[in-house]
């Protein structure tokens, strides 16, 4: 009896204590957004990784414990913007098209978690494969009532005391776009204590020299001051994964950090409707996320990784209309140059072949598209690109048709289009969509991260799994 009335409170305590037990906290912190990385661009890049590849390890984020998934509508729109949903991932509020870390009207700043973090003692990282004044990464760190003031944006940088920035550089670093007279966003970081470099061992000499805040732009980088796209990178051009490797060496420390690492041309190449490119990039991505794998296996208690996107782009679907059930995509390995470079090389063609004949075109072409050889073409895809010739080798202009993100003509438009129908992937647009996006996470915190959540729930579900008051 005694011993019975003993036993009762002690299961009583022990079962409390459990409760009480601290939890993991995630003193490191990976925030990875694909931009306009819907879930069937992750999953056609595990298809190719898969069937064309023989990758068997594919997009490995696929497989983390907790996958889930977030919907992105904006405070004023049902299809958002990166600006809106950027605002949302990284303060947690809701905003409106185009504006960058206030609220929906304009009348009050949005607190972003990296400053959070920053305040409450971590290191941060904020990095992207476009330019470093884009929306999603400005979301981190700036208040703006548009998101194309690039060069205001872009001083803001200097108020955030963040540790390290990559990119592939800025957009209008010198004002172009407003009052020429203002000092150029070099100078006025050099003023408060910022460096610039663009090459990644001077990145380590200036950490050992102790500096502030670094900032790293890709040397080479593709136009509008971005990473090269993964389809055309050469060897000697940084890849996401090698910027992510070198933020999380200037940025671990015994306090904890977070990166904040955007996969931003995802949504560039859903824009142009280009398959091939969206597959490389989501790897490249994928990539990327590796690197934090690999310090979250050193460090598995204490880690988390969150990958998500801020919208979907493109309405990409797996099959469409003219495949029906078949889809080919060992068809999209012909391709070897992104719409985007495609349409550059066909623009130097021209100019240096004024006079070519439509064969000598499709030759031409023969190398980046596979036509003639690994790709039949029917007599109606024949006809049309004979069409597209002859409205580019007739026509004086040298430039062409402005999209989203790049320049296009009627010969890469076509062609693009082509390799995608063949492939039997379907784009039900050129903009974003109002689908919901997917979420994964692995370590410290992972199961906060279910179930179906709303963009503005993730941030604040960073910050408890980092045990930072909100
Ligand atoms: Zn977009």
């Amino acid at each position: 009896m005694r011993l019975r009335f003993f036993f009762i409170p002690l299961i009583a305590i022990s079962l409390l204590l459990g409760c009480q037990a601290p939890k993991p906290q995630a003193k490191y912190v990976f925030l990875f957004i694909g931009d306009g990385m819907g879930s069937s661009h992750v999953n056609l890049a595990q298809i190719y990784s898969d069937s064309v590849l023989s990758d068997t390890a594919g997009i490995n984020f696929t497989r983390f414990p907790v996958a889930s998934s977030s919907t992105t509508f904006a405070a004023n729109r049902y299809v958002t913007c990166s600006a809106a949903a950027g605002t949302a991932l990284s303060t947690g509020s809701k905003t409106s098209i185009n504006t960058i870390g206030l609220n929906a009207n304009h009348t009050d700043t949005l607190y972003s978690i990296a400053k959070r973090f920053k305040e409450q003692g971590r290191k941060v990282a904020v990095l992207t494969s476009v330019s470093i004044d884009h929306a999603t990464p400005a979301a981190f760190y700036a208040h703006a009532g548009s998101r194309s003031s690039y060069y205001d944006i872009a001083r803001f940088i200097f108020k955030s005391n963040y540790d390290f920035f990559a990119s592939g550089g800025f957009l209008d670093p010198f004002n172009e776009k407003g009052d020429s007279n203002s000092v150029s966003i070099y100078e006025l970081g050099k003023i408060n204590g910022y460096s610039f470099t663009s090459s990644l061992s001077a990145v380590d000499s200036l950490v050992q020299v102790g500096a502030k805040s670094i900032i790293y732009s890709a040397p080479n980088p593709a136009p509008s001051s971005t990473l090269q796209y993964e389809i055309d990178r050469t060897t000697s051009d940084i890849s996401l994964a090698d910027i992510t490797r070198k933020a999380i060496e200037v940025v671990n420390n015994p306090n904890g950090f977070f990166i904040m690492v955007e996969g931003g041309k995802i949504d560039w190449a859903a824009h142009d409707n280009d398959g091939a490119t969206v597959v490389h990039d989501v790897r490249a991505f994928s990539k990327a996320v590796d690197v934090a794998v690999e310090f979250y296996k050193k460090h598995p208690t204490e880690t988390l990784i969150l990958v998500t996107a801020d919208h979907e782009t493109g309405g990409l679907s797996i099959g469409n209309r003219s495949n029906k059930y078949d889809i080919h995509p060992q068809i999209l390995s012909s391709q070897k140059a992104s719409k985007e470079r495609l349409h550059k090389l066909i623009v130097d063609f021209k100019a240096n072949n004024p006079k070519a004949s439509f064969d000598e075109m499709l030759s031409f072409l023969e190398p980046y598209t596979g036509f003639g050889k690994s790709i039949t073409l029917s007599s109606d895809e024949t006809a049309a690109l004979r069409k597209a010739y002859e409205e580019v080798f007739r026509s004086k202009k040298t430039s062409g048709e402005k999209t989203t993100y790049s320049e296009t003509d009627p010969i890469s438009k076509l062609v693009i289009q082509i390799i995608n129908e063949n492939a039997g992937i379907g784009w039900t647009s050129g903009s974003h969509t109002g689908e919901p996006v997917p979420v994964y996470a692995i370590g410290a915190g992972q199961e906060l991260f279910i179930p179906l959540l709303d963009n503005t729930d993730i941030p604040k579900k960073i910050v408890k799994a980092a045990g930072l008051s909100w």
